[in-house]
């Protein structure tokens, strides 16, 4: 199965990701991982790449795209993908979609995780993450208690915050999805491969709702 989950920052692309590599056994391919696996590393292109990710903008679709094309060329992509966070505009959309017709693997669907642009500042605005372990919490929907505990970690977890999830920078990266991601939705539903699902669902009921979108 290959597939696109697009969506909003803050729509629950990267949590549906993780519920679908457990039920399909194909992996997640997230380019704000990569590019935050490379800052961390301090890679030059991570350099290069932070600047724009910490302003909320895009990085440069060839430093995207030359990651997408050496990730995809990964022996456990055989069986398929799941990319999220891109493609991020018609450009990488047109280029995957050239690459992936080198190696005669089209996409199966693209899901949409719709949510309404209030409920996605909240979610983003409360987002924590386990330093640990990667758990996602949500300090207004879904507090880690008190004390706070973390299912993997146990007790009194390390939770940060991402820096682009900061109130100031979410305003950009929310105005950057209207602008240049929206678009796809016509693009991918004037291919036939659109599935809308919505998004403002606790995570299994909208993981379910995928599953039947892609059935259907
Ligand atoms: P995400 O974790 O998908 O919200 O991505 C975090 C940040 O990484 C974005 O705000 C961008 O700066 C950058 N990024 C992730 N994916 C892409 C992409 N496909 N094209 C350009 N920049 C991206």
């Amino acid at each position: 199965m290959r597939l696109v989950l697009l969506g909003a920052p803050g729509s629950g692309k990267g949590t549906q990701s993780q519920l679908l590599v457990q039920a399909y056994g194909i992996p997640q391919i997230s380019t704000g991982d990569l590019l935050r696996e490379a800052v961390a590393k301090g890679t030059a292109l991570g350099l290069a790449a932070k600047a724009a990710m910490d302003a909320g903008r895009l990085v440069d679709d060839a430093t995207v795209l030359g990651m997408i094309r050496e990730r995809l060329a990964a022996a456990d992509t055989a069986r398929g993908f799941i990319l999220d966070g891109f493609p991020r505009n018609i450009v990488q959309a047109e280029a995957l979609a050239r690459l992936l017709g080198e190696i005669g693997q089209p996409l199966d669907a693209v899901v949409l995780l719709d949510l309404d642009l209030k409920v996605l500042f909240k979610r983003l605005t409360g987002r924590r993450i386990c330093q640990d372990c990667g758990r996602v919490f949500n300090v207004l929907t879904s507090p880690p208690g008190t004390p706070p505990h973390c299912e993997r970690c146990g007790d009194m977890p390390r939770l940060i915050q991402r820096p682009d999830d900061r109130e100031e920078v979410i305003g950009k990266r929310l105005e950057v999805y209207e602008a240049q991601t929206k678009p796809l939705i016509d693009h991918y539903r004037g291919a036939g491969l659109l599935r809308v699902v919505g998004a403002d669902a606790d995570t299994g009921t909208v993981f379910r709702a995928i599953q039947e979108a892609m059935a259907g």
